[in-house]
């Protein structure tokens, strides 16, 4: 996308200041009714719930702002604003599956998404294959007479495998498949799986896209007949609708993305270059490193990689990984990922816990994301705790 584009996007796109005073921010229409002119008035626009003003389950005037820059961003003719990133992934499933169903989806897919499939959706008699989707083959071995869905997410936000997404979408095509992919790692800074013909972009637009950590939400972005149909039943009955306060802060996250992302990107490749050679680090697994193994389709189709990586530490035992993370300073230990603070997600903190399976990533393996402060203090940060380990 030219930057000039983005630029008229992010800026002005969906926004009618004479309006509203001739203000720069947009308002917060806070509220859930809309009244009509007359009877005539109120027929008209029950003809086209999405596309007027009748309730707030369905259209807000803030929220229909953000809807226009994120299908926008996505290459997208319409989008979809919800309540958080797993409702946006549950409705374009639910939306285009039904008893009898199957749905293909790559093997580590984000954990909700994994339970939707496994306890949500079995128990409404949809099926589902995970497969190894770094191979188009693989993928396509597992489709059957009923598979309705191809259910991607490239990369992931751990091990980050991608999907060659032009070559998905062209098999999900031949098929009569829905494509959906989860954007959430790329942003449609970095990744706009829509120009190379998937069918659906979802968002958790709790990471980059608002990135301030103070809002969970989530988009779905398509043509303008999937988010019609997908509007009629699944966020009408449903109501997984999100607050208009709650998009004027995603309106105003988006104005920085761009600067957001690329400076999250610049450090994490800058400390991966640091951590690929020091003696203590196992393993490094970043997208943009030339030493990941889908590094050119990486280059391909990304352009850039976000915050994002993962190492394995070279340790004795777990209680070393413990020590390393517990005496980081400049990182928060904590899930999600996509704000401006740094974490870091240790897996030894998924080992051992009551009622729950050991996770199937190893105890030595460590999630970094890399927000927006100094590069050379993270580093600094990191370092300390390396140089402890002996
Ligand atoms: C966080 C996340 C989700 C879920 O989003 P919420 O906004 O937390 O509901 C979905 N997919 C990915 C890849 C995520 O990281």
């Amino acid at each position: 996308m030219k930057q000039s584009n983005l630029s008229d996007i992010l800026t002005h796109l969906g926004e009618e200041r004479e309006r509203y005073f001739n203000a720069v921010a947009p308002p917060v229409i806070q509220t859930s009714n809309f009244m009509f002119d007359n009877v005539d008035d109120f027929r008209n626009k029950l003809s086209d719930e999405l596309g007027h003003h009748i309730y707030t389950r369905g259209n807000n005037p803030t929220v229909q702002i953000l809807r226009r820059k994120i299908a926008a961003l996505e290459s997208a003719e319409d989008a979809l604003v919800v309540g958080s990133g797993a409702a946006a992934v549950a409705m374009s499933v639910i939306g285009n599956v039904q008893a009898g169903d199957h749905v293909v989806c790559v093997q580590a897919p984000y954990s909700w998404t994994h339970a939707l499939l496994t306890k949500f959706l079995a128990r409404f008699g949809v099926s589902h294959t995970f497969v190894d989707a770094k191979s188009t083959d693989e993928i396509a071995a597992a489709i059957q007479p009923n598979t309705r869905v191809l259910y991607l997410e490239s990369p992931n936000s751990k091990t980050f495998e991608l999907q060659d997404l032009a070559a998905c979408a062209a098999l999900a095509r031949e098929h009569g498949i829905v494509s959906i992919i989860d954007n959430s790692h790329c942003s449609p800074i970095f990744q706009r799986p829509i120009e190379h013909g998937i069918d659906i972009v979802v968002h958790s637009a709790t990471k980059y896209l608002n990135g301030h950590s103070d809002v969970v939400v989530g988009v779905i972005c398509s043509t303008k007949k999937m988010i019609q149909k997908l509007f009629e039943s699944e966020m009408m009955t449903l109501g997984g609708t999100i607050s208009p306060h709650d998009a004027a802060l995603v309106i105003r996250g988006l104005r920085t993305l761009p600067l957001r992302i690329q400076r999250s990107h610049d450090s994490a490749v800058e400390l991966v270059r640091r951590l690929e050679k020091h003696p203590k680090v196992a393993e490094v697994y970043f997208p943009f490193s030339p030493n990941f193994p889908q590094y050119e389709l990486a280059q391909k189709q990304m352009s850039g990689a976000g915050g994002l990586f993962s190492i394995r530490l070279k340790v004795k035992d777990m209680e070393q990984v413990e020590q390393f993370c517990n005496g980081l300073e400049r990182f928060l230990l904590a899930v999600s990922w996509g704000g401006y603070e740094s974490l870091v997600l240790p897996m030894c903190g998924l080992y051992n816990i009551e009622g729950r399976e050991n996770p199937d990533l190893p105890w030595d393996f460590i999630r970094f994301y890399i927000g927006l402060e100094d590069v050379e203090r993270l580093w600094e940060d990191i370092l300390h705790g390396l140089e402890k380990l002996e």
